[in-house]
């Protein structure tokens, strides 16, 4: 059975010596000292691979049934949550004033991703309600705020997110789903949503279903789409359990992972909604929910690659099959262990220097999303909103093919259901889907992103890696060639592709939306040579000051040469394939594929 070491020293050194969070002016930071968050991620560690990751091949096989209108979680799973809940959790980054600890969002992206990695299918009935409750806190009104805000951040009550329809998921202005207003000011909401994660269960009192629906006599599309309150439970004015509300569970799929988290389809029969939000600014408020999700979702193919790179390099080392080309390793032993072999080396290099990578970049972004919010700082803001379609993007189709390539290590024992390891394949798979599906990420990077508030965010990205490489260059020239140089080669083949759809986008959209995905895999690949650059040079600093652990440091910076030499350049072929334009992807006639 596999298993899961949490990265704590890995994620103390990207807060501490990289992101240096104790030296930034946003407000809490100042509390993050290094004792502090490692106590935290040492509990948390503790949490997940004790107990959430010992589940998760149970919930792998068992996954959740349903009897009576009533969904069944796998075994165990009720008892971890109410650890979960007891540890405060789910509360973490949440405000004091609705029971949350109102720690920083970064730490409980730190937690969140040990939790991911554990196990994903049961760290989302918690990170849904993480979302729906950001929603909530975000848009509701005070008393929808005192109403539901303290269950849902103790986890007693959970959220779930429902905007998907039979006939309609990216495209929502398609949507059936209707809101009659009633006398009383709420609404009755109407009609089917499919794939909801979370959708029922047996771990809480209650669930909130945050729902999109077009109100009747509103505008056309996605204009006319508004977003409500629906418990599963009436609330009664003392905060007790009221009546059923029309909502149901229709059923639940089956499907290729995440098997211990139930996606419902959820038919609502006249059931009693409260807007959140203002009328028809429905996605608005969604997307408060929707863009947190789209970060945690990144952060799930990290996980997934993390944990299954762990256990690809124990076997990598346990393994023995044929001997190294340069002379037996183990002459006592029948063969050399399999790490021995220049092609193992190669996947496991990529997947740790994806990992670790990830893992920066990850942290990095909600240190920005913690700027926006507890220092109202724009710039941050505007930065983040440009790469989150990035981390969502680039990081959940590499982690899918990190979880390949580790699997692919274990050799036909990897496509073994006993070994454990096609399970972090199919459970990551899901994340290139979710939460808007990969091409479409990168739709938004290009046909948005890049052009908002005339394209201010993306200059600052590109000064602030400039400003990077200039204000550390000549310091060390190993460092420079490994390091720096790389990374301005892979900016500039991320600034020439902007330059090309700037170019030949207006004339034809065409030749942009055909290069969108290889731009958002070079812009990750940039914004992971950017974080290497920064913790190679973090390690550089610590062994000249002889600080902490010199073996770590040297790894580090090991890994990060390898990504910079064997990844980055990656840039160049998408750059390539951008500027080929649109002609030989739109050449056949449908009827001629
Ligand atoms: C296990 C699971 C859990 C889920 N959980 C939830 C949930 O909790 N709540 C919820 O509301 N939904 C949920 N979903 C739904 C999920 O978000 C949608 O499946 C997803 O957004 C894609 O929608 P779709 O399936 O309708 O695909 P479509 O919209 O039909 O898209 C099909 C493909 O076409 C591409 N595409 C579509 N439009 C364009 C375009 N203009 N340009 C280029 N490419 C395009 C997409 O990228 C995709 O690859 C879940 C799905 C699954 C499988």
């Amino acid at each position: 059975m596999p298993s899961y070491t949490p990265p704590v020293k890995d994620l103390q050194f990207v807060l501490h010596d990289v992101l240096n969070v104790t030296g930034s002016e946003t407000p809490g930071y100042d509390e993050l000292e290094a004792d502090f968050t490692s106590a935290i991620l040492e509990e948390a560690g503790k949490l997940t691979s004790g107990v959430l990751a010992p589940l998760n091949t149970v919930g792998d096989k068992e996954g959740c049934r349903l009897e009576n209108g009533v969904v069944y979680t796998p075994k165990g799973f009720k008892e971890a949550f109410a650890q979960v809940k007891e540890g405060g959790w789910p509360g973490l980054d949440m405000p004091e004033q609705y029971g949350g600890q109102n720690m920083p969002y970064v730490i409980g992206t730190a937690v969140g991703e040990m939790f991911s990695a554990a196990n994903q299918a049961f760290t989302m009935y918690q990170g849904l309600t993480h979302g729906a409750a950001s929603a909530i806190l975000a848009h509701g009104t005070d008393a929808q705020k005192d109403t539901y805000l303290p269950k849902m951040v103790a986890c007693d009550w959970t959220g779930t997110m429902n905007l998907t329809e039979p006939h309609c998921g990216t495209d929502l202005g398609l949507m059936r789903t209707k809101a009659a207003p009633q006398d009383d000011g709420s609404y009755k909401i109407t009609g089917q949503k499919i794939f909801i994660s979370s959708g029922e269960h047996d771990m809480a009192d209650n669930i909130i279903h945050l729902v999109l629906a077009k109100i009747e006599g509103g505008p056309e599309g996605i204009k006319g789409v508004s977003l409500f309150i629906v418990p599963k439970f009436m609330v009664n004015e003392d905060g007790s359990l009221g009546e059923r509300n029309g909502v149901a569970v229709g059923s639940i799929e089956e499907k290729m992972g995440i098997h211990g988290n139930s996606t419902c389809v959820m038919n609502y029969d006249g059931a009693t909604g409260f807007l959140l939000g203002e009328e028809h600014k429905g996605m608005r408020a969604m997307f408060t929910m929707m863009n947190e999700a789209r970060v945690g979702v990144g952060m799930q193919g990290l996980a997934q690659a993390d944990v299954a790179y762990q256990n690809a390099l124990e076997y990598a080392k346990d393994r023995l099959q044929g001997r190294a080309v340069t002379g037996a390793e183990a002459p006592d032993k029948p063969a050399d262990p399999l790490i021995v072999h220049p092609d193992i080396r190669r996947s496991l290099m990529d997947q740790k220097s994806f990992a670790e990578g990830a893992r920066a970049f990850i942290l990095w972004g909600a240190t920005m999303i913690d700027a926006a919010h507890r220092a109202g700082d724009k710039d941050a803001d505007g930065l983040v909103s440009l790469l989150t379609p990035v981390i969502k993007g680039f990081l959940t189709d590499q982690g899918y093919d990190m979880t390949v390539k580790a699997q692919q290590i274990y050799g036909g024992h990897g496509y073994i259901e006993e070994w454990g390891m096609s399970q972090f394949t199919r459970d990551a798979r899901i994340a290139m889907i979710y939460e808007g599906a990969n091409g479409v990420q990168a739709l938004d990077l290009v046909g948005r992103k890049l052009a908002q508030d005339g394209g201010k965010h993306v200059m600052a990205f590109f000064d602030l890696v400039k400003g990077f490489i200039k204000d550390n260059a000549g310091q060390d020239a190993d460092y420079d060639a490994a390091f720096l140089d790389p990374l301005k080669a892979a900016s500039k083949d991320l600034q020439q592709a902007g330059m090309y759809f700037m170019q030949n986008g207006m004339k034809n959209p065409n030749h942009a939306l055909a290069g969108s995905n290889d731009f958002m895999h070079m812009f990750g690949h940039v914004c992971l040579g950017l974080m290497w650059a920064r913790m190679g040079l973090a390690a550089t600093k610590a062994l000249k000051d002889g600080t902490g652990d010199a073996a770590f440091f040297e790894t580090k910076l090991a890994t990060g040469r390898y990504y910079m030499a064997r990844q980055l350049p990656a840039t160049a072929l998408h750059l390539t394939r951008i500027q080929s334009g649109a002609d030989t992807v739109m050449a056949l006639e449908a009827a001629n594929f």
